[in-house]
């Protein structure tokens, strides 16, 4: 990997705007999923420097809640204008550590960066209220404050969107934040705090710990004092552990965990629309959303052209190293996660599906997995419960618009939904009746900083973007004035 800015590279911890080594000495290694190669050593910090990062973070939030939102708006303005300066860097640094195609890692930075932006305009929308008094002696009157120290946590799946959806937010609030990314991919988040840091975002306001000990920095954040919010997103399992660490000191939760996303294409779909909308959603990423369709169901009468149109639209994808031109699939994270297709895939043939496309791991290395189209799926299987994670459609036929919807709404989670369908009556009726935060109609990729992105049920607690996103980093002040 050869950098144009090679200072984007960076492997020790960022604390209080410098960067630090573990105390220990020790380091991780961070790799390469196309094949294997150590990409960078990185510190291995623990419980005391993820002190030293709160007590810094609770220090400069005192000077950062003290300047005005234009201020630091235009502070994260140069941020998002330097991350976008360097978007073919960060990319190929993202697509080395995680593996997705370069020119989709290129798109998660533009993606990322229209956090920084849209939050840094935010800054000076967070309104107060003054309400109409019940007393003609006193006056209501609401200000919006920044809570304080905020502790995140985020993914593999998206090395810097997960990130700039949290600190944008956060920092335009007046926030201060100590992030811990994914141990798997935590270059490109120093990389943020690198441009963060040029664009003159002050010491303090953003830290990054690094580490493998993530239940251990967990438990810090969660419980420490001076820690007033914990942003988590990844698996429904640890979030659930988050907000129960978070009750010992009543700390605000944001969760975005886990999704089980039902794709529904009706009998009137547009085919090619709907082929189109199916392959955006469930093979971005090579599969590793939790917005990307893991239950596609598709009504009796448009199966057979659906199928056939989806079954070569797959045959189609090109597998291989993300940096390699034209390639649209990756390798997948780790072992953990192909070991984990395959056993769905074994599930489910046990139980009656058919393996019409794919289905087993790819020549190219042991983390490539051939695209998948698995036919004939029923409730019964593993498939229909769990996430996949990875290439793999699993294709269920159905008959009525109640069997699809009860279906769709048959799980724990409650994140993204699609369907597709060109009747009006339908998408109103459809679109009301599914228990989900997002709802993609005609359309497999919903995300935008402007709209409002979260789960019911299950799947979190919160809303990230969109004008909403500013409310999970803000406490709401009443001052009661009397005596007029
Ligand atoms: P994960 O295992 O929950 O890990 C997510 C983050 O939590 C990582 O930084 C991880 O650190 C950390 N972590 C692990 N155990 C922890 C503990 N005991 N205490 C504190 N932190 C802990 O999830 P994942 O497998 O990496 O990510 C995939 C999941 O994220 C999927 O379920 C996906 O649906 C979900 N996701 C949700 C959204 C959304 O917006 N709703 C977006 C993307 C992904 P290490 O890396 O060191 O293990």
């Amino acid at each position: 990997m050869v950098l144009q800015n090679s200072a984007l590279l960076q492997t020790q911890s960022f604390i209080n705007n410098k960067w630090v080594a573990a105390r220990s000495g020790k380091t991780f290694k961070v790799l390469n999923p196309a094949n294997g190669a150590v990409v960078a050593n990185v510190a291995e910090c623990t419980e005391a420097e993820t002190e030293a990062a709160i007590k810094a973070a609770s220090k400069a939030f005192v000077l950062w809640r003290k300047k005005t939102a234009k201020e630091r708006g235009a502070l994260m303005r140069k941020w998002y204008e330097l991350v976008m300066a360097n978007a073919d860097d960060l990319a190929l640094l993202m697509t080395t550590e995680q593996g997705k195609p370069v020119a989709e890692a290129k798109g998660e930075i533009v993606y990322g960066a229209s956090f920084i932006e849209w939050f840094a305009e935010e800054a000076r929308r967070i309104y107060g209220e003054v309400i109409p008094t019940p007393l003609n002696d006193r006056r209501i009157i609401t200000v919006r404050q920044p809570i304080g120290v905020v502790g995140a946590i985020t993914p593999w799946n998206f090395p810097v969107s997960m990130i700039t959806r949290k600190i944008s937010p956060a920092i335009a609030a007046g926030c201060t934040v100590v992030i811990k990314p994914a141990s798997q991919t935590p270059l490109s988040a120093l990389a943020l705090a690198w441009l963060a840091a040029e664009a003159g975002i002050p010491e303090g306001v953003i830290n990054v710990i690094t580490s493998t000990d993530a239940a251990g920095i967990g438990q810090m954040l969660t419980s420490h004092p001076l820690v007033m919010k914990i942003s988590f997103t990844g698996s429904t399992k640890i979030g659930k552990l988050l907000m129960q660490q978070s009750a010992s000191t009543v700390k605000k939760v944001s969760l975005e965990l886990g999704g089980n996303a039902p794709l529904i294409v009706f009998n009137d779909a547009d085919t090619d629309v709907a082929v189109k909308g199916t392959i955006a959603s469930k093979y971005r990423n090579a599969g590793q959303t939790c917005v990307c369709a893991n239950r596609i169901f598709v009504q009796e009468k448009i199966y057979n052209s659906f199928i056939k149109k989806y079954r070569n639209a797959v045959k189609a994808l090109k597998v291989g190293d993300g940096t390699e031109a034209g390639v649209q699939i990756g390798p997948l994270i780790d072992e953990d996660a192909v070991k984990k297709v395959n056993r769905l895939l074994k599930d489910a043939v046990k139980r009656g599906a058919d393996i019409t496309v794919g289905g087993e791991g790819h020549g190219l290395g042991k983390l490539f997995f051939q695209p998948t189209v698995i036919e004939d799926c029923t409730r019964k299987m593993t498939v229909f419960s769990e996430e996949i994670f990875g290439p793999v459609s699993a294709i269920y036929k159905f008959t009525t618009d109640e069997e699809a919807i009860d279906l769709a709404n048959d799980t724990e989670y409650g994140l993204a939904a699609y369907f597709f369908t060109q009747n009006l009556n339908r998408t109103w009726h459809v679109a009301e009746a599914l228990d989900y935060g997002i709802v993609g109609i005609n359309e497999g990729i919903v995300s935008h900083a402007e709209a409002p992105f979260g789960g019911m049920k299950e799947s979190g607690i919160g809303r990230e973007g969109s004008r909403h996103g500013i409310e999970e980093y803000v406490e709401v002040k009443y001052l009661c004035m009397g005596g007029l």
